[in-house]
């Protein structure tokens, strides 16, 4: 039907302005997450554009978790728009929490600032201009008396900076993305217009606790230092782990190539006195260091534990005085989808029509709300495809261009026709 194309991409085209406006009035909503500011008012904003464009709208407060409080209510927004049928089911998520500003910004991070073809502010492009692109492809179809065959849903949720347990993982864990409602989610993360995001790298958060035993910090060799020992432990990470995490490489296609290995980051550490306080001389007893080993698919989870548990065994059985704890923190595992399935393939088809080539095939060396959807919902055809480049994600003066905001838009506009079955 190359009319309807046409005459859909002209549509979208025509959205150009209230699309950037839209996402300039997004990041005008404060949304910094820790701690979660001004959630419900971004919500109600959303929603009420929803509603506007003809979804049933539904707020969804996610009552059961800890982080949902009186002073800073975690509030989701769903949509849906029903087509002829119930199936195949569409569902486009994006968050709207955004991480604090930081220092170095040359303008206001929140004045949602529109110059030389830009959007400015913090949330930009992760990922308020995804969200703007994805509510307005949907509008394009409606504006050009497209009727859908399946159903389109769409929610704004919060928390993904923190986890998304609150956002995406609630609506997941509460049965609103599922299998057994929906077949495919685009989640528009900033991976730019012609790039498709499968998935991500696992991960696993573990803190290891080095114990000794106190004595006179005069006559340190009456005890055991919890922080010698610490550092032993280091010294093994660096010359036993790391080298042998940098032979490995995945072949997921995880952009930057640096990150096709393994990494491990130590995230903290304490041990001994708190320096805020007067010090006395006391050997330490206690060290403690959190670790965040990110893992590729090829690596099994219990052997990227073992590994640790066989390091720390080396360790204490060198030197027995040394002793230590392992405990798991957290742990997510690599997700991907398919990259020859339906979902894929659609996007590309509309890349192929909107910028004439394929999308390139990338993985995140994060995760993000994709866990969720695969981990809670058991739907494996789950795909980040957004506007904005991800370099500018988290950075001061972050930006999205509008022009990729238009093309992500229209490659949208023309896989939802193809994924909710409207085109046949
Ligand atoms: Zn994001």
């Amino acid at each position: 039907m190359p009319s309807v194309i046409d005459s859909l991409l002209r549509r979208v085209e025509e959205t150009r302005d209230e699309m950037a406006q839209f996402t300039s009035d997004l990041v005008k909503f404060p949304t910094v997450n820790p701690p979660g500011k001004n959630y419900p008012e971004c919500a109600q904003f959303i929603g009420s554009r929803l509603q506007e464009f003809g979804f049933e709208v539904t707020y969804y407060p996610a009552q059961d978790r800890p982080e949902h409080t009186a002073e800073f209510p975690r509030i989701n927004v769903m949509g849906r728009r029903c087509g002829k049928y119930e199936r195949p089911s569409l569902h486009l998520n994006g968050h709207f929490d955004v991480v604090p500003p930081g220092e170095g910004w040359t303008s206001d991070p929140f004045s949602g600032k529109i110059e030389n073809g830009r959007v400015y502010g913090r949330g930009s492009a992760d990922m308020k201009a995804g969200l703007a692109a994805a509510v307005f492809a949907a509008d394009a179809i409606r504006r050009e008396g497209i009727e859908l065959g399946g159903a389109l849903d769409f929610s704004a949720t919060v928390d993904e900076e923190s986890g998304g347990f609150a956002g995406l993982g609630w609506l997941a864990a509460n049965g609103l993305v599922s299998s057994r409602n929906t077949d495919y989610v685009i989640i528009p993360e900033p991976f730019g217009p012609d790039r498709v995001c499968l998935g991500h790298r696992g991960v696993y958060w573990f803190k290891v606790t080095a114990l000794g035993k106190t004595a006179h910090g005069s006559m340190p060799f009456l005890g055991e230092s919890a922080i010698e020992g610490m550092s032993r432990f280091l010294e093994s990470v660096h010359r036993e782990l790391i080298p042998a995490l940098n032979r490995r490489k995945t072949v997921m296609p995880v952009v930057p190539q640096d990150a096709r290995r393994p990494t491990l980051n130590i995230n903290s550490i304490t041990g001994g006195q708190d320096e805020s306080t007067a010090q006395t001389p006391c050997v330490a007893d206690r060290c403690e260091a959190v670790f965040d080993r990110r893992f590729l698919p090829e690596e099994d989870f219990q052997d990227v534990r073992n590994e640790i548990q066989g390091l720390i065994a080396n360790v204490h059985n060198k030197d027995t005085s040394l002793r230590f704890e392992l405990e798991d923190l957290l742990m997510v595992p690599s997700v991907s989808a398919p990259s020859d399935g339906a979902l894929v393939k659609a996007l590309d088809r509309a890349a192929v029509a909107v910028m004439g080539k394929n999308l390139q095939k990338v993985a995140s060396p994060g995760t993000y709300d994709h866990k969720h959807v695969f981990l809670q919902g058991a739907i494996d055809q789950c795909v980040a495809y957004g506007p904005g480049e991800l370099l500018q994600a988290h950075k001061p003066d972050e930006f999205c261009s509008i022009d990729d905001m238009v093309t992500h838009a229209k490659v949208l506009a023309l896989a939802i026709l193809d994924l909710t079955g409207s085109t046949s």
